[in-house]
């Protein structure tokens, strides 16, 4: 506790206390081929095995985390998505429009070798119409003989256009360095509106409920949105109103378009909800109760809980359950979701609207945690008499310390942690454990970064 105390005194805090908000988003996005997941291997530094040329190789992951000339910032990698080729056309729009409403900024990758396609030139439609910058990538310059391929695409009316070599790495830095250039230095998607309606992403595999359940609650209310003064819609999102307070469920018209099952319908599922989660302040997963937990049900989970947001796990289909199942529902999802024990859990039937008002209860009790700030005061008092009482264990003699801690920022509550060594994984979630445990923090990831101060 001493220490603690000490070191309050020493640092100010201020200068520790600067709010970061969330890294900027770049998306790649191109026609299929084109390049994009060798792009995107080169830029987060993934080998370059995972690129298989058997187009269709789909991932579970759709951000990845990358570095550039000292700046954080997530790629979005629309590469192995598969496109029929009869609808590719419209196929390649959809898939671009989602990505593109996911990004700050757009990395348009065109095949040099083969030059602008009608496909390509209805992408740069709606890259105009988004406002987003957009950086020109002219790929497959894999020598000086292909600069002048790249120096056509000048005629696609984006700028510049920049001779790479994804394969090779050959421009990739300076192509880096144009991205970084027109890339904001906190997404957009983190200057979440302070005041209006709270945003909800209704998300979970296909068939759980997510459109009966949209309507169920939908269709009790309306409202005229012209009475929300200063609030902005993007189309896709609707007001719900729940008991009289309304709330932006986003990105419903993919819940409510039903999606074709054409190949590539996971990944492309996967890139939607990804979407509707960026844009969203916290995420109701939806679940079936009537169901085992499948991988597409953890995979939403984790994709929630990597995002940062606020998160309410639903389970519907309830009125399937019959009352001799339930304690062994119970023990299964307590088995399943042993690491989501945070997450507020409500029970309910889209069918018959069974305890779906519940929801809001749950919802409004997450954003309050997502968006809670503890005092450094009050933090500092609590970690110092956690570490006096439970000390990070010795390790081949040393002893790391406890120096200060803030709440660096919110949305999601993030710590800084100051010590004189690294803290081993499980002290780790010890303290954030007992910082649950402490300040409530129901419904909210929470994270918490270790500096290591001599
Ligand atoms: P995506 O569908 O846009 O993600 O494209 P891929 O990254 O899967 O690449 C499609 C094919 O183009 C693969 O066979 C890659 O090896 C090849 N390719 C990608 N970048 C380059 C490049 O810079 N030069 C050459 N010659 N081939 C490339
Ligand atoms: P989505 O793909 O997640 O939008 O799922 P849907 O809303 O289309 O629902 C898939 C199927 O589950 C449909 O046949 C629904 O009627 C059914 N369903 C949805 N909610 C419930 C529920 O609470 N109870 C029961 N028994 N069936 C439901």
């Amino acid at each position: 506790a001493d220490d603690v105390a000490l070191l309050d005194g020493e640092w100010s805090g201020r200068e520790l206390v600067a709010e970061q908000g969330p890294a900027p988003v770049l998306a790649i996005i191109g026609r299929p081929n084109v390049g994009k997941s060798t792009l995107v291997n080169r830029v987060i530094g993934r080998r370059e095995a995972v690129v298989e040329d058997k187009p269709g190789v789909t991932r579970d992951r759709v951000t990845y985390p990358a570095e550039w000339a000292g700046r954080d910032f997530h790629v979005v990698d629309t590469g192995g998505w598969e496109v029929d080729v009869a609808g590719i056309e419209s196929k390649v729009a959809e898939q671009a429009e989602v990505a593109i409403s996911l990004a700050d900024a757009v990395v348009f990758v065109v095949d040099a070798t083969v030059g602008a396609t009608a496909t390509d030139e209805r992408v740069v439609e709606l890259l105009r119409r988004s406002g987003k910058p957009v950086v020109l990538a002219a790929n497959k310059v894999d020598g000086p003989s292909g600069e002048a391929d790249a120096a056509y695409l000048w005629a696609l009316g984006l700028g510049e256009p920049h001779p790479i070599s994804a394969l090779h790495g050959r421009g990739v830095g300076d192509l880096l360095d144009a991205a970084m250039a027109v890339l904001p230095a906190v997404s957009e998607h983190g200057e979440l509106r302070p005041t209006g309606p709270r945003r909800v992403a209704l998300v979970g595999r296909p068939n759980v409920g997510k459109s009966s359940l949209l309507n169920k609650i939908a269709g009790s209310e309306r409202v005229v949105v012209d009475d929300l003064a200063g609030t902005t819609r993007d189309p896709v999102d609707e007001l719900v109103v729940i008991k009289g307070v309304p709330y932006w469920f986003v990105d419903t018209a993919g819940i409510r378009r039903r999606a074709h099952q054409a190949s590539g319908a996971d990944f492309y599922a996967s890139l939607r909800t990804a979407a509707a989660i960026e844009k969203a302040e916290v995420a109701v997963v939806l679940l079936d109760a009537s169901h085992p937990l499948t991988e597409q049900d953890t995979r939403v989970l984790q994709q929630v809980v990597d995002s940062g947001r606020a998160l309410v796990v639903a389970y519907n289909k309830w009125d399937l359950m019959d009352d001799d199942r339930r304690p062994y529902l119970e023990r299964e999802i307590e088995k399943e979701l042993v690491q989501l024990t945070w997450a507020p859990r409500v029970n309910v039937s889209a069918r018959t609207g069974w305890h779906t008002e519940r929801l809001t209860g749950a919802i409004e009790t997450a954003l309050e945690s997502w968006d809670s700030r503890i005092p450094t005061g009050r933090l500092n008092a609590f970690l110092g008499e956690l570490v006096a009482a439970h000390p990070h264990p010795l390790r081949g003699g040393k002893q790391p310390r406890i120096l200060f801690a803030t709440q660096a920022s919110t949305r999601p509550p993030r710590f800084v942690v100051f010590a004189t060594g690294f803290l081993e994984a499980g002290y780790r979630r010890f303290i954030e454990r007992r910082l649950r445990e402490t300040f409530g923090f129901e419904g909210t990831p929470i994270e918490i970064a270790v500096r290591v101060r001599e």
